[in-house]
């Protein structure tokens, strides 16, 4: 017997809509983000991949197939599963990071140490390390990894600078000049949760794993959390979404708690660079509005010369500018917020790839992701040291 299609899916449009429900945005990460004109990286599951591609055809829609089976890519973005060990240059999970930073802190008492900002919603310490030589009166740059729990070249980047820290201190003139006159904030994994959570349950998760009031859906969209604009564009106020903002601006533990150390500190954080991926972009103010930030001139300068670094060294290509125009409006976003506290260099970084492998970005590009990183992220720390 043939199958009795309601009259309601019949309609392409209801079509359209039925399967936009379950399709995974990557590249914006919500089908409300999507402007004319621009691409879009998603995820299908495979039930639905051939309607997807019928639709695209009927619509008449440019589209690519960047990666084919994502079970597949996945099981080789690791070289192998043998996790010994902590290594820079593999996906480590949280217990292993953590341990690294007890680790790190311990072997290298007079440059890096770990303090505890907060806990998440289940419960995890949130571990933030200190790196720097001490000092009187040492301005800082904040930078964090991990918002986003899917994104695991992230948590990778920020344990990568601090072994350079270490490293390079007494060998590398220009990092221990930095050092020297610079302390660093490194919280290598803010969205601890939902770190956790793409190692056990769901790789592809985005968000922290709150519970949401009189819903099944779990998650705030920790980079619409923040009180800049909260809520207005570019955020999601259904609970459901994978850019949720939350019932209310730093409702999140993790962001509450990051936001309360830049808060106390904010006399000595000059800084905030947060890293993200992927598209390969280097952001700043803003996000929430087209409007442009007082230090506009300077943050473009500034990412002009940091992109230009990045790319001498391995080629690739990056995009800089105001997050509004760069990519899209969006409104709770940390770096905004942090701009409107009184940091006047805040910069996202979206890293490596631009969706050939998306965010199954394989381990053989760790190290080079990292390495052309550090060329920026020392760059702005120096335009840093010289001129805040
Ligand atoms: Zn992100």
């Amino acid at each position: 017997m043939d199958k009795v299609i309601p009259q309601s899916l019949r309609s392409p449009v209801a079509k359209t809509l039925c399967i936009t429900s379950v399709l995974d945005f990557w590249i914006p990460a919500s089908v409300d983000l999507i402007e004319p004109g621009k691409r879009v990286d998603f995820r299908a599951e495979s039930h639905v991949s051939y309607d997807v591609q019928a639709l695209l055809q009927q619509s008449e829609i440019p589209y690519e197939v960047m990666i084919d089976d994502l079970q597949d890519a996945l099981e080789k973005q690791r070289d192998s599963n043998i996790r010994a060990a902590h290594s820079y240059e593999k996906y480590n999970d949280f217990d292993t990071i953590s341990a690294w930073s007890a680790n790190i802190a311990a072997q290298n008492p007079g440059l890096v140490s770990r303090t505890q900002i907060g806990s998440s919603y289940e419960g995890r310490p949130l571990y933030l390390l200190k790196v720097g030589k001490s000092g009187t009166n040492k301005k800082a740059v904040f930078i964090d990894c991990g918002f986003h729990a899917r994104e695991w070249i992230s948590p990778a980047f920020c344990q990568w600078f601090v072994k350079e820290a270490v490293n390079s201190y007494g060998s590398d003139s220009q990092f221990t000049n930095l050092l020297n006159n610079l302390d660093f904030y490194i919280l290598p994994i803010v969205n601890v949760d939902g770190y956790v959570y793409t190692w056990t349950n769901n790789r592809m998760w985005r968000k922290t794993r709150s519970a949401n009031k009189n819903s099944s859906c779990i998650g705030t969209d920790p980079n619409r959390n923040f009180d800049a604009g909260w809520c207005t564009v570019g955020a999601s106020s259904r609970v459901c979404d994978d850019t949720y903002c939350g019932s209310a601006p730093e409702s999140e533990k993790e962001t509450k708690a990051l936001a309360n150390f830049i808060r106390a500190n904010r006399s000595s954080i000059k800084g905030y660079l947060t890293i993200h991926s992927y598209s390969q972009m280097l952001l700043f103010p803003y996000s929430y509005t087209y409007n442009k930030a007082t230090d506009h001139t300077e943050l473009n300068n500034v990412a002009k010369a940091a992109v230009s670094s990045l790319t001498s060294l391995y080629g690739t290509k990056y995009t800089y500018g105001p997050g509004g125009t760069t990519i899209y409006l969006a409104a709770g976003g940390s770096d905004d917020w942090a701009y409107d506290v009184g940091v006047k260099y805040s910069f996202t970084f979206e890293l490596r790839d631009t969706g050939r492998y998306g965010f199954a970005l394989p381990e053989s590009q760790i190290k080079p992701t990292c390495e052309e990183t550090m060329l920026a992220v020392k760059h702005i720390a120096n335009h840093i040291m010289n001129n805040a």
